[in-house]
């Protein structure tokens, strides 16, 4: 489908999981349109494949490779960025583990631990370090990638990977409840299915060319991102984008 492609420059732009999946897509995508990209993750192998591409495509962006399961790294960060940048104007919490799919008493702690601390925890300490940048802005948007198991269909087996995007839900909801006066916009994204890694450990029966590629998703991702944006962690559900015919 043709798509309208906002006009993002002079933005930055900080996407965790920018490595691979679904926060590649939406790296790629914001610097397109123009935004200068801060993209996060561990791999740095798959950042500066990224990088290449976005250069490809006449963008710009910076690469941050770092473990988000290290709280003292995520409260440096944003002091680190504001040596280098006067604003933030869009967050993309997109990073996240799948944890293991099996019965609640069957969930060993290190992974219940691991996957709270990854998908909640570490996207609190990320609003707390990103704050200041965020408000500095005066319009920003943060994006937080859910999943369909975590409220609108809860599901058996998909235990702590559920429990933990119900909870990143309420987080979102919560920031854009206290954000309302700073001009900062909270949305809330569920992708649905998409052709990924995360997909693939979740579903290893699945034909993954039955599947949308993350790339599709640009159109709800630059929704969320609009200065015409005005919710308050609106949910921005992929598959009803499709289903119209907008995505
Ligand atoms: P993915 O392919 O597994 O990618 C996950 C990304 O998170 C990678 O870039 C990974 O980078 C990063 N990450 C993981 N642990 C990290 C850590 N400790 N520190 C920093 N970065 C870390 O997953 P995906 O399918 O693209 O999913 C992206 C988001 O969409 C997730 O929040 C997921 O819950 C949500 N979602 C996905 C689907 C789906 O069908 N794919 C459906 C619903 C919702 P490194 O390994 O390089 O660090």
């Amino acid at each position: 489908m043709t798509q309208t492609v906002p006009d993002l420059s002079g933005k930055t732009a900080l996407v965790t999981g920018a490595s691979r999946g679904i926060g590649r897509a939406i790296a790629l995508a914001l610097a397109k349109a123009g935004a200068h990209v801060l993209a996060l993750a561990r791999t740095v192998g798959g950042l500066e494949e990224l990088d290449d591409e976005i250069k490809a495509a006449g963008g710009s962006a910076s690469l941050i490779p770092l473990d988000l399961s290290d709280p003292a790294a995520i409260e440096r960060l944003g002091p680190a960025l504001s040596t280098r940048f006067a604003k933030l104007d869009i967050f993309v919490a997109n990073a996240g583990v799948l944890g293991e799919l099996a019965p609640l008493p069957d969930i060993y702690d290190e992974i219940w631990t691991r996957t709270i601390n990854l998908n909640v925890t570490a996207n609190w300490r990320l609003i707390k370090t990103l704050d200041p940048l965020l408000r500095a802005s005066g319009a920003a948007r943060a994006v937080f990638l859910t999943s369909r198991v975590g409220g609108e269909e809860p599901r058996a087996y998909w235990g702590v990977y559920a429990v933990s995007k119900a909870a990143l839900e309420m987080l979102a909801t919560t920031y854009a409840l206290e954000s309302k006066l700073t001009g900062i916009r909270v949305a809330i994204l569920d992708p649905g299915a998409m052709r990924t890694k995360m997909r693939e450990k979740a579903m290893p029966g699945e034909d993954p060319s039955t599947l949308p590629d993350p790339s599709e998703i640009a159109p709800v991702l630059y929704a969320t991102v609009s200065p015409d944006y005005d919710g308050t962690a609106e949910r921005f559900v992929f598959r009803e984008w499709r289903e119209k015919g907008l995505a």
